[in-house]
């Protein structure tokens, strides 16, 4: 039996192996990477290139910058905000 090691800092020590290969923190597109966990109910989900994404769209990079939302997570929520 193996102990699995849980790794306690979400670096880019992440190792990619899709095929192919997940768009790297620093890219546009990183949002494209797969998703290694995923917590619905804490809002958040772990991305296989390191970054923490969010349910309001929200990021943070692996570098611990942020990213702030783009998409209004639940329209309604007390402002009325009418999209024509
Ligand atoms: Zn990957």
């Amino acid at each position: 039996m193996q102990a699995v090691h849980v790794t306690t800092t979400i670096t880019d020590t992440l190792t990619c192996r899709h095929e192919p290969a997940c768009p790297p923190a620093a890219a546009p597109n990183r949002e494209a990477a797969l998703t290694l966990v995923c917590y619905p109910e804490q809002g958040w989900s772990l991305l296989c290139n390191g970054v923490v994404l969010f349910d309001d769209t929200g990021e943070l990079l692996p570098d611990g910058e942020v990213v702030a939302p783009r998409r209004p997570t639940d329209p309604g929520q007390g402002t009325s905000t009418s999209a024509a």
